[in-house]
């Protein structure tokens, strides 16, 4: 079945509301084997929503869209839907009864406009919103379907689940889509086209290759009359970025890299410390966004000033010799943190984020250690000077670095 989403409202337009609702639609729609076709931002103009509704139902089966519901002259959805199906909304008297009742509720009387929630069309049904005022509408008429539902994503999102999804699962017999999702870190763009050459291109399993803050991800996409039949055309693909990429994978699907490092910890009930200057705090914010991170964290330090590093640990000599953005300095804070936190391994994160640069480096250089039972492992990077990057790009590297470490010890352990 194709399909697309319109994301209505002006706000949109002008930038001032990133549109999530689509994107969010649009994640939950292979595995239900819709094929999403285009996405729409329209604004609130009847003549345009109802143009653009009008176009979409000459070339796909299957409309969502969200906003424009609610109670003002603005919220032109209803009227819009009408419109291109060519109906006369009518008001349904149960629904007033409901809507009164519900503002009954809330200790006031229900204010005259709302009155526009409770109309519907002869192709349109309601989609209860017990979360909101406007109910959604669902309008089909000769294999054209409409879904409408509320903007805000803490309404639009339970209506989805709980009544537009099974609905959808019902009617939707077309092929089911499976991505798998392989999370690398360490080998460039480049060499990963290289190496998967002949993988490049497919249309079934289709293989893309994304470049993200924690590193390069590889993306395999089937569809199939099943879920297992796809899956097993995944298999051999996966296999292959295994086999030749294997020492660079961290993380699979969803996984994080505060998620992937956690996992491995606990896992062998190891813990870590952190110290950390130009990165500011990212670096402990990431690792504690996992639930369990009390398991394994025993803390951080950010040592925005070399008093700072050296009040926890880091040897005045190793500043006074090499800076704070430096690699020594890095390595004596990693050892630093993981001695006097008392965990298994300590990172240490230095560089330079302001934008004259430090010590001779630019901005953009970073400094990764990691101490260890094993002793110090360092690495340095160079990333785009702007600050998210280096916060996101230095903690996640330094992640993904403990959890190979982690890992390869295991491996040389287990060998
Ligand atoms: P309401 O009854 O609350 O007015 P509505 O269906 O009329 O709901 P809008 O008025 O268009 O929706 O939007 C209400 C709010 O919903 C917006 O201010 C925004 O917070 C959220 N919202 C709307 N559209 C989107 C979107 N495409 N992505 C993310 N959030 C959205």
């Amino acid at each position: 079945m194709k399909a697309e989403i319109f994301s209505i409202g002006t706000e949109l337009l002008m930038g001032e509301l990133t549109d999530t609702n689509g994107s969010w639609i649009a994640a939950q729609l292979p595995a239900l084997g819709i094929q999403l076709q285009w996405v729409t931002i329209v604004g609130d103009n009847l003549d345009m929503i109802s143009e653009a509704f009008t176009r979409g139902m000459a070339r796909s089966d299957l409309m969502f869209t969200t906003g424009g519901l609610g109670p003002t002259q603005d919220d032109l959805t209803r009227e819009a839907v009408a419109k291109a199906f060519g109906e006369t909304p009518v008001v349904q008297p149960e629904v007033v009864e409901r809507l009164e009742r519900y503002f009954e509720g809330r200790g006031m009387a229900m204010p005259a406009h709302n009155i526009k929630q409770a109309h519907l069309i002869p192709s349109a049904e309601f989609i209860p919103n017990p979360n909101g005022t406007a109910p959604g509408w669902w309008t089909e008429r000769d294999g054209k379907i409409i879904v409408s539902m509320p903007g805000p994503p803490g309404e639009m999102h339970p209506m989805w689940e709980n009544q537009v999804a099974p609905r959808l699962r019902e009617i939707v017999d077309d092929e089911v889509t499976v991505t798998r999702n392989v999370k690398t870190l360490g080998m460039s763009e480049a060499a990963i086209d290289e190496v998967m050459d002949e993988y490049f291109g497919q249309e079934n399993p289709y293989l893309g290759i994304y470049s993200k803050a924690d590193g390069i991800h590889l993306r395999i996409i089937a569809r199939a009359a099943s879920e297992g039949e796809a899956r097993s055309m995944i298999q051999p693909v996966e296999a292959a970025i295994e086999e030749r990429l294997g020492e660079y994978i961290w993380g699979y699907d969803d996984e994080t890299p505060e998620q992937s490092v956690g996992q491995a910890l606990l896992g062998k009930g190891l813990t870590m410390a952190t110290m950390e200057t130009c990165t500011g705090g990212f670096l402990a914010n990431s690792i504690t966004e996992s639930p369990q991170a009390f398991r394994y964290f025993r803390g951080g330090v950010v040592a925005f000033s070399p008093q700072q590093a050296m009040e926890n640990g880091v040897p005045a000599g190793v500043v006074e010799q090499h800076g704070l953005a430096s690699e020594k300095a890095a390595a004596a804070m990693a050892s630093a943190a993981r001695e006097r936190l008392d965990a298994d391994y300590g990172i240490g994160i230095a560089g330079v984020s302001s934008p004259d640069g430090e010590n001779g480096h630019p901005a953009g250089q970073i400094f990764i250690a990691i101490a260890g039972p094993d002793g110090v492992k360092e690495l340095a990077m160079r990333v785009p000077p702007r600050r998210i990057t280096i916060k996101r790009r230095g903690s996640n590297t330094a992640l993904t670095e403990l959890r190979k470490l982690i890992a390869s010890r295991e491996e040389s352990s287990s060998a």
